[in-house]
C-alpha cells in the first residue's frame, strides 16, 4: 500500500503518522504533503526521513489511500480532484453531512464504508468519543435523548492554538501582557464556551456538529443538545453526558454493557481519584467511561463521564481504522 498524508506537519498529521507506524498495515511508500512554508522539510517514519512535498506539486495518484488533516478550505479546494485518483479519508468538516460520504466510528457503523464513492469522512472529535459508549446503550435500550456538555482541549483547534495556550500560561504566571489570536478570550486560567463560529440559532457549529453527526451515524431520532466549551487542557477530550431511554432500564446491566463497548474501557470505582481525566488518557487509544450513575431526577435516565484522547481516537487513530477496514475488505 502506498499512503499519503496533505497536513502532515500539523497536529492530527504527525499523530496519523506515529499511527501509521504503529499499524499492523504494510506501507511500501507514504507520501507527506504540506504548505509551500514546509516544503523540503523532513518528518521521520519508521526511522527513515521523508521529505515533506507542497500540495500544489503533489500528484495524488502515488497512493492508493491519502488521508486530509488540513481543515475545510484545503478539503473543499483539493479532495473533488484528489478522489478521481485516491481514496482519501477526510478529517475535516466539510464532507461529514453530504448524503454519498460516509462518516464512519468503524466500532459503530462500519458497514457504511460498502456505499463510499472514494470519499470518507472522519466525524468531528467530539462525536467519536460519544457515540462510542452511546452506540451499545442505543442498541439495547434505544436512547430518546441526550443532553452532553464538552470539555475540549486546545490541541483540538491545532498547533498553533496549544502554542497560545503555552505562552498565554507564561505570559500570566511573568506578568506580562496576555495576547489572544486563536481564541477569542484569554484561553489560560479560563475556559471558553465557545468553538467554532455561531449559527443564527445561537448554537456554534461545533455543537450543530455533534447534534447532526450522532444522528448520522447512530440514528436520526435521537433527540440531541450539545454545549461545547474549550478548556486549557492540551489532550485529552471530556464530556458530561446525559442519556434519556425510551424505556426502563435495568441499571447494572448498563455497566455490563459499556464494560463490553469495543473501543472503550469503564474506570469507575465512585471515591476519590475513582474516575479518568484528560491527562491520563494521552497517547491512550481507549475512550474511558466514569461516573456512570443513574439521573436521579429522571427514572428512564443515566449520566456518564467519557474522556478520549482527541487526536487519537478523535482524530489519526480513526482516520487509520478506517484505512485498516477497507484494506480488511479488500
Ligand atoms: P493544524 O495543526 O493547524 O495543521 C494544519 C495542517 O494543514 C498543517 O500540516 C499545515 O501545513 C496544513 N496546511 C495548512 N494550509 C495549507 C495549504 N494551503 N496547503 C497545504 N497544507 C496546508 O490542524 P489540525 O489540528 O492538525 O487539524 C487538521 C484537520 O483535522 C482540521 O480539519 C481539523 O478540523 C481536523 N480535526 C482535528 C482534530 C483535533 O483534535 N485537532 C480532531 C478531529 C479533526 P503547514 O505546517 O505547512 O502550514
Amino acid at each position: 500500500m502506498n499512503f499519503a498524508i496533505i497536513g502532515a506537519t500539523g497536529n492530527v498529521g504527525r499523530k496519523t503518522i506515529e499511527v501509521l507506524e504503529k499499524s499492523s498495515i504494510k506501507i511500501d511508500n507514504l507520501y507527506l504533503i504540506a504548505s509551500e512554508k514546509s516544503a523540503g522539510k523532513k518528518l521521520s517514519f519508521k526511522k527513515k526521513e521523508i521529505i515533506i512535498e507542497q500540495l500544489e506539486k503533489y500528484n495524488f495518484a502515488k497512493a492508493e489511500i491519502t488521508i486530509f488533516a488540513a481543515g475545510s478550505e484545503i478539503a473543499k479546494k483539493w479532495i473533488p480532484e484528489a478522489s478521481k485518483k485516491t481514496i482519501v479519508i477526510d478529517n475535516s468538516s466539510f464532507f461529514r453531512m453530504q448524503n454519498d460520504v460516509p462518516l464512519v466510528v468503524p466500532e459503530v457503523n462500519v458497514e457504511s464504508l460498502d456505499k463510499h464513492k472514494n470519499i470518507i469522512s472522519n466525524p468531528n472529535c467530539s462525536t467519536i468519543q460519544m457515540v462510542l459508549a452511546l452506540k451499545p446503550l442505543h442498541d439495547e435500550y434505544k436512547i430518546k435523548r441526550v443532553v452532553v456538555s464538552t470539555y475540549q482541549a486546545v490541541s483540538g483547534a491545532g498547533k498553533a492554538s496549544v502554542d497560545e495556550l503555552f505562552q498565554q500560561t507564561k505570559d500570566y504566571l511573568n506578568e506580562e501582557k496576555i495576547v489572544s489570536k486563536n481564541f477569542t478570550k484569554q484561553i489560560a486560567f479560563n475556559l471558553i464556551p465557545h468553538i467554532d463560529s455561531f449559527s443564527i440559532d445561537g448554537y456554534t457549529k461545533e455543537e450543530l456538529k455533534m447534534i447532526n453527526e450522532t444522528k448520522k451515524i447512530l440514528d436520526n431520532d435521537i433527540e440531541l443538545t450539545a454545549t461545547c466549551v474549550r478548556v486549557p487542557v492540551k489532550t485529552g477530550h471530556s464530556e458530561s453526558i446525559n442519556i434519556e431511554f425510551e424505556n426502563l432500564f435495568d441499571f447494572a446491566n448498563i455497566k455490563k454493557i459499556l464494560k463490553n463497548s469495543p473501543g472503550c474501557k469503564v474506570f469507575d470505582e465512585q471515591k476519590d481519584a475513582g474516575y479518568i481525566t484528560p491527562l491520563e488518557v494521552e497517547n491512550n487509544y481507549t475512550t474511558f467511561i466514569s461516573r456512570i450513575r443513574k439521573d436521579n431526577s429522571n427514572v428512564k435516565g443515566v449520566n456518564l463521564w467519557v474522556v478520549s484522547d482527541n487526536l487519537l481516537k478523535g482524530a489519526a487513530l480513526n482516520a487509520v481504522q478506517i484505512a485498516e477496514c477497507l484494506i480488511n475488505k479488500k
